[in-house]
């Protein structure tokens, strides 16, 4: 079973556009809450509450995206789709679902 670098390739492009997309939302929704917003004061809290989930969000993103990118310049690598730990292949469906893995599952 060889491993289509081009196919991979293509997701993992397909998957770094996905997560710019959605940093670039989060980044919006984290951004500061001026006190002098004509909100309430409830939904002054409600902002607050969900800006520290977004910015939480935020964080994995910004870390899958540069996990992504890792991945993406290994591709043509000799040890692209080799575990890390273990030295064995990375079973296929494994590297579409998560490219920017470089564990096996058992190692994961
Ligand atoms: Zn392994």
């Amino acid at each position: 079973m060889d491993l289509d670098r081009k196919e991979v390739e293509k997701l993992i492009i397909t998957e770094i556009k996905k997560v710019e997309d959605n940093i670039s939302e989060l980044k919006e929704l984290t951004k500061p809450i001026s006190p002098e917003n004509a909100i309430g004061r409830v939904s002054r809290m409600d902002a607050i509450n969900n800006k520290s989930i977004n910015e939480a969000s935020l964080r994995k993103a910004e870390e899958k995206l540069s996990k992504l990118k890792v991945a993406r310049s290994k591709i043509y690598d000799n040890d692209f789709g080799i575990c890390v730990r273990c030295k064995n292949p990375i079973p296929v469906g494994r590297i579409m679902l998560m490219p920017q893995s470089n564990k096996c599952v058992n190692c994961a």
